[in-house]
């Protein structure tokens, strides 16, 4: 079991490097707070399903698929 634990341990300390010097990219692609009626990048309106199916979505469908695909 230890060795098991150690080496999830260093693997979740990576992931939390990771994540604190990605927070702004994180932000910008996993929505959270309040959902725009407008998609942030192509300003088309966001349909009121999606925006409720996505809290704090911040993108269109398609835009939100281009930023997932364009790493
Ligand atoms: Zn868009």
């Amino acid at each position: 079991m230890a060795v098991g634990w150690t080496r999830d341990d260093a693997v979740l300390d990576q992931i939390d490097a990771t994540v604190d010097a990605g927070v702004q990219r994180a932000k910008s692609l996993l929505p959270s707070g309040v959902s725009l009626t407008h998609c942030e990048t192509c300003r088309v309106a966001i349909p009121e399903a999606r925006r409720q199916a996505i809290p704090g979505v911040r993108f269109c469908l398609g835009c939100q698929a281009k930023l997932e695909q364009g790493k």
